[in-house]
């Protein structure tokens, strides 16, 4: 067994122990990965796979994976035709002029699956709808007929140490986070049905697991540190 399918049974071990319900989605976020490595973790059964760049994934994808292909990265405005091609989903919309832009460029008679970006730490250097503004925001989704928000996603503060202090603050917004879901779910707004939410990375998805996440997006635990030199 390679070492990247070895890193998914490990993973999909901890899932079971700390849901034993399941229905927990798997992502392997796959940038700066090349295709090969990628294909290993697809192959050791994760659920979809998770880019954060149009080039990059539209270079890596050009036959489309077997499984579902996610955007989770920033996404500017004048690239969402270029995502459209190549991504089934776009899991990060993180404002009106995104969402505008992409129910422009979905084709008559489709409907794209998106995640609403939820900036839960209010942190200023991050994309993100604030907590405050989620409800409003998701209101707004009858102007964009051709998208269906199935999912809140969020990216957590990163620890700045290990202290108790530290971690009961990331668990505890993670908490929120959950219960904020829950609320936008029981508006029961037809067009944001957000069965899903995507809470979890390397650092912190025992936790998010804990919390009620359904989507873990896990780069590094899978593949190892990334080489961000290139970039
Ligand atoms: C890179 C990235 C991940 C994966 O992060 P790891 O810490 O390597 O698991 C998950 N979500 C988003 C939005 C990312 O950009």
């Amino acid at each position: 067994m390679s070492i990247i399918s070895e890193n998914v049974a490990k993973v999909k071990e901890r899932m079971h122990q700390l849901r034993p319900e399941g229905g927990v989605k798997l992502m392997a976020v796959s940038k700066l990965r090349t295709r090969i490595e990628a294909e290993e973790a697809i192959a050791a059964g994760v659920d979809c796979l998770g880019e954060n760049w149009v080039r990059e994934a539209a270079e890596k994808w050009q036959n489309h994976p077997p499984i579902p292909l996610h955007m989770i990265g920033h996404l500017q405005t004048n690239k969402a035709k270029a995502a459209l091609d190549v991504f089934d989903t776009v899991d990060s919309v993180d404002s009106e002029h995104l969402a505008h832009a992409l129910n422009r460029r979905v084709a008559d008679g489709k409907i794209l699956s998106v995640m609403v970006e939820l900036n839960i730490g209010e942190e200023p250097n991050k994309y993100g709808v604030s907590p405050r503004n989620l409800v409003k925001f998701l209101e707004l989704g009858e102007q964009w007929p051709q998208l269906r928000f199935d999912g809140i996603l969020t990216v957590l503060p990163k620890l700045v140490d290990e202290s108790r202090q530290e971690i009961e603050k990331v668990r505890h917004l993670m908490k929120e986070t959950a219960e904020l879901w829950r609320i936008c779910k029981s508006e029961g707004f037809p067009w944001a049905p957000l069965s899903e939410l995507s809470m979890g990375m390397t650092a912190d998805y025992e936790w998010a697991l804990e919390a009620g996440s359904t989507q873990i997006r896990l780069g590094t635990i899978l593949f190892g540190p990334r080489d961000y030199s290139s970039v």
